[in-house]
């Protein structure tokens, strides 16, 4: 052999006992980041595969490469399953992230300095949907819409008032951090009064609308982006959806507009996930994930944090933090001290700033995939409440770390890390 053949841990030690290390965090820590999650062993390995060792350049009997007859089987299956999956009518599986989907669905309807109305990132949107030192708010005129001030919910009537106003080319919709059902049929109506296209992109929610948790946008909206690595449990990775009419304007944003070589390994590892999520219980998991977020939330109000809207409909919550006199970054350093990890969050219409934050955004898709149900989030939502009201009490945090350690072994994820 005239190359290094031999396992991770004798070529690379270093990163070897890394990856150690981190199956350890992920193993023995509650992951409460609701756009985290575990891939299944099939998806790893799928990602972990020679599929990586290949470029395949255009699309199935169209590269630009030869030899890509396994790529196409395998880009294939990714599509036929993905549009079984979310009923579309079209589907590009080859976008690297949700920023790069996002990136090719404007690339292919929008001009640059086009005007475009998306969700204020300080308000639940993310980044790509117009954050003015992100490509989208750099490269086209976008304009932003928030949350009421009366009970932080999308207000459809400001938002249509704005968009009368504007008169966009394309709406998005879509959020990182709102906690409750979105309205796609009311955004439909008001791009139509004001001759917009409609952008849905779905990357938290996604699992949920699979599972009919959640309104679906695929029928309504012209585009709608995803990632696969959050609800979806699948690789790290995205997706974009569009009608007939849009397909070759997609395919062609995607490759050659915005991606070369696509990541084969990664679509692959699609195509076993779209199989995984078409399985009957990947619908009780959604179903689960929104149940446990709701006890979560219930708990914690019951504990006295205020939660903005009130509450939960899908798989996050915001919490307040501003009463209790923490920041969201002091607050998600203390829970991490106890072996509970959130992010911090702005809030809306937040006084502290993005790396501060008055909030803490805790979801609970991956804690559903290692199996806990009502009974963990209610313990889990008063260890939370512990943590936070006493926040110079280092014992509790170290009290809570270990019985944090003793639910985790209670709900093993991966059996055997050495079985990859
Ligand atoms: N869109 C939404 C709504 C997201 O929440 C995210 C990621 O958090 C993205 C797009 C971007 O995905 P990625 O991090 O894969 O670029």
């Amino acid at each position: 052999m005239s190359f290094i053949d031999t396992s991770l841990r004798q070529t690379d030690p270093e990163i070897s006992k890394i990856i150690e290390g981190e199956y350890e965090r992920q193993t023995k820590t509650l992951v409460m980041i609701p756009s985290e999650n575990y891939a299944s062993r099939a998806v790893l390995k799928t990602m972990g595969s020679i599929l990586t060792n290949k470029y395949a350049e255009g699309y199935p009997s169209e590269r630009y490469y030869n030899g890509c007859g396994y790529y196409d089987m395998a880009e294939n299956l990714a599509r036929e399953r993905g549009k079984k999956l979310f009923k579309c009518e079209h589907i590009n599986v080859q976008p690297h992230t949700g920023t790069s989907a996002n990136l090719a669905a404007y690339f292919a309807v929008l001009d640059i300095g086009d005007r475009v109305l998306g969700m204020d990132t300080a308000m639940g949107g993310h980044l790509t949907h117009g954050k003015k030192l992100n490509f989208s708010g750099r490269y086209f005129e976008f304009y932003n819409y928030g949350v009421s001030r009366k009970d932080e919910r999308l207000d459809y009537d400001e938002i249509r008032d704005q968009a009368k106003k504007i008169k966009p080319k394309l709406i998005v919709c879509g959020a990182s951090a709102y906690p409750r059902t979105i309205d796609f049929e009311k955004f439909r109506e008001i791009a139509d009064e004001v001759g917009a296209m409609l952008m849905t992109d779905i990357a938290h929610i996604i699992g949920l609308v699979c599972a009919g948790e959640h309104p679906d946008p695929v029928p309504i909206a012209d585009i709608v982006t995803s990632t696969t690595h959050k609800t979806l449990r699948g690789p790290r990775g995205a997706i974009v959806m569009c009608k007939q009419a849009l397909a070759s304007k997609i395919d062609k944003a995607v490759f050659p507009g915005t991606q070369s070589g696509p990541l084969m390994h990664q679509i692959a590892a699609k195509a076993v996930c779209f199989r995984e999520a078409q399985s009957f219980g990947f619908k009780e998991y959604q179903k689960q994930i929104v149940r446990n977020a709701a006890v979560l939330a219930e708990t914690l109000l019951e504990e006295g944090f205020r939660l903005t809207t009130g509450g939960t409909d899908n798989h996050l919550m915001l919490v307040d933090l501003t009463d209790k006199g923490l920041s969201g970054r002091d607050a998600a350093n203390l829970l991490e001290e106890a072996g509970i990890t959130v992010n911090k969050n702005s809030i809306p219409y937040d006084t502290k700033s993005p790396i501060v934050t008055s909030g803490i955004r805790p979801g609970t898709p991956a804690l559903t995939t290692r199996g806990m149900k009502e009974d963990e989030m209610k313990i889990i939502g008063k260890w939370i409440s512990q943590v936070l009201n006493s926040p110079r009490n280092e014992d509790i945090r170290l009290k809570i770390r270990g019985e944090v350690e003793e639910l985790c072994e209670q709900f093993p994820i991966y059996v055997d890390i050495n079985q990859w």
